[in-house]
């Protein structure tokens, strides 16, 4: 293995004055209570019951962005269940974004300026701000990658009137079809932000069926809602996003699925926790208070006894405002398909703690690794991130990736050693199609790959 993936992060972050953090453990505990109907002194009792004094955080507030999509779930049950508040963050603010844009704009100008610190991300966007090459000015924002929230729970649909032609995970049946369209009007699918996850699993289900997503259809990036109004009105074909979209498509009769994203890489890497690193430094307890939060999150929603639950509470007109039954099914594993195919199978589920391959919550680095050489396969980032074995790749992601906060945060909230990956890789990935990505060797994966941008 190499150093990369040997290496564990030594960096120490600052330790701040023991008296503010006295002060700010006084002004945890007599915050707002956990959950509603909670006395004073019960708030009072808990938080001092969890809260290590040395632990306490430097700040109880902060301002974290999100999208309504179960990506989501581990900040708003962190919030709405009280686990923020009983690692002392009693002052959480979740701000639901209009669109991925604007919570890069708002990163770009933090809580002090009427934004955000942080919160859920597509990868690699805390990589691409941290690099200022999708900021304002090519502004360089150092952002801290902290965990992944989620695995699963996205998929890939398409309008209706395609029914029948062959499009499903697999598309040998529908290559002529798409040449047929290329000629008169291009099959158009759309994604939520470019060079992202979702245009990303997109790019990868054409490829891998032999479509070039670059040559033989228009790609082009269209807010969720929207995209459901236009697959309507007809133009648009297909479109890539999480739960409860893809869902909602099937049920409103307006298209179908062709493939979930767990078909096209099982238990992959999806969204993340990822915050301003000038935040981080300045508040690493309360970053680890926050991490802590969210693991019990994870937790609590990965019991599926609680997901009738966690449906209810995302479904309230405050976050995603919709029936919790569009969330319910999926999080059972259970999908209606649209096009006469069901699935009902719980490791097919959105996982957000464990799945099949281990923690879903930890930040491997060989994840992050992907979504760079995958940049890298479509032009989006010069081949240089990969040259010599990927060193300026890595750099990068050594910078952005803090897994040894998520490390120390486990450890802090009593983790059981076997939930704690030994490893920064996750070792070799398999897709659907058979390919395969050793994160030794990045290169070579490029190599195996029939239709991409770069030539190695
Ligand atoms: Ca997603």
């Amino acid at each position: 293995m190499s150093d990369f993936f040997q290496q564990f992060s030594r960096r120490k972050f600052l330790l701040t004055a023991g008296l503010s953090a006295t002060a700010a453990l006084l002004k945890g505990c007599l915050g707002n209570p956990p959950e509603p109907g909670n006395s004073q002194t019960q708030s009072t009792v808990r938080s001092v019951a969890n809260t290590n004094p040395e632990q306490a955080p430097e700040t109880t507030k902060v301002k974290l962005g999100y999208i309504p999509i179960v990506e989501a779930a581990p900040l708003i049950i962190a919030k709405e269940k009280g686990f923020f508040a009983k690692y002392g963050m009693t002052d959480v603010e979740l701000s639901k974004q209009a669109s991925w844009g604007s919570a890069r704009d708002n990163v770009e100008i933090g809580s002090a300026g009427g934004g955000i610190d942080g919160g859920q991300w597509q990868m690699p966007i805390p990589h691409l701000i941290t690099e200022g090459l999708i900021t304002k000015g090519n502004q360089k924002i150092p952002m801290y990658v902290l965990c992944q929230l989620i695995t699963h729970g996205n998929g890939i649909a398409i309008a209706n009137k395609h029914q029948g032609k062959g499009i499903s995970l697999r598309l040998a049946a529908a290559k002529s079809l798409f040449t047929q369209l290329k000629s008169t009007t291009p099959f158009t699918a759309a994604f939520t932000f470019p060079h992202v996850n979702q245009d990303l699993w997109i790019r990868y289900w054409l490829a891998a069926g032999g479509i070039d997503p670059d040559k033989d259809v228009k790609l082009l990036t269209v807010p969720s809602a929207q995209t459901v109004a236009n697959m309507k009105t007809g133009t648009m074909d297909a479109f890539s996003t999480g739960d409860p979209w893809p869902y909602r498509i099937v049920k409103d009769k307006i298209g179908f699925m062709a493939a979930l994203t767990a078909e096209i890489w099982k238990n992959h890497p999806e969204e993340y926790f990822a915050m301003r690193a000038d935040w981080v430094d300045k508040h690493p307890k309360a970053t680890k208070a926050l991490l802590k939060g969210i693991m019990e999150a994870q937790q609590w929603l990965d019991n599926f006894d609680n997901r009738k639950q966690a449906a209810e509470i995302l479904g309230a007109r405050n976050y995603f405002n919709l029936p919790a039954q569009i969330l319910a099914e999926p999080y059972q594993g259970k999908y209606d398909m649209g096009d006469g195919r069901t699935i009902d199978d719980k490791s097919m589920a959105a996982y957000y703690w464990k799945d099949e391959k281990g923690s879903v919550s930890y930040p491997y680095k060989s994840h992050d690794l992907w979504f760079i050489v995958e940049n890298v396969r479509w032009g989006f980032l010069p081949q240089d991130y990969i040259a010599n074995n990927a060193a300026k790749a890595k750099e990068l992601i050594n910078k952005v990736n803090r897994e040894d906060l998520w490390r120390e945060a486990a450890k802090e909230a009593g983790i059981a050693t076997a939930d704690i990956p030994t490893s920064t890789s996750r070792g070799i990935e398999e897709f659907f199609d058979g390919t395969k990505f050793n994160p030794e060797k990045p290169e070579e994966y490029l190599r195996s790959l029939k239709i991409k941008r770069v030539s190695l």
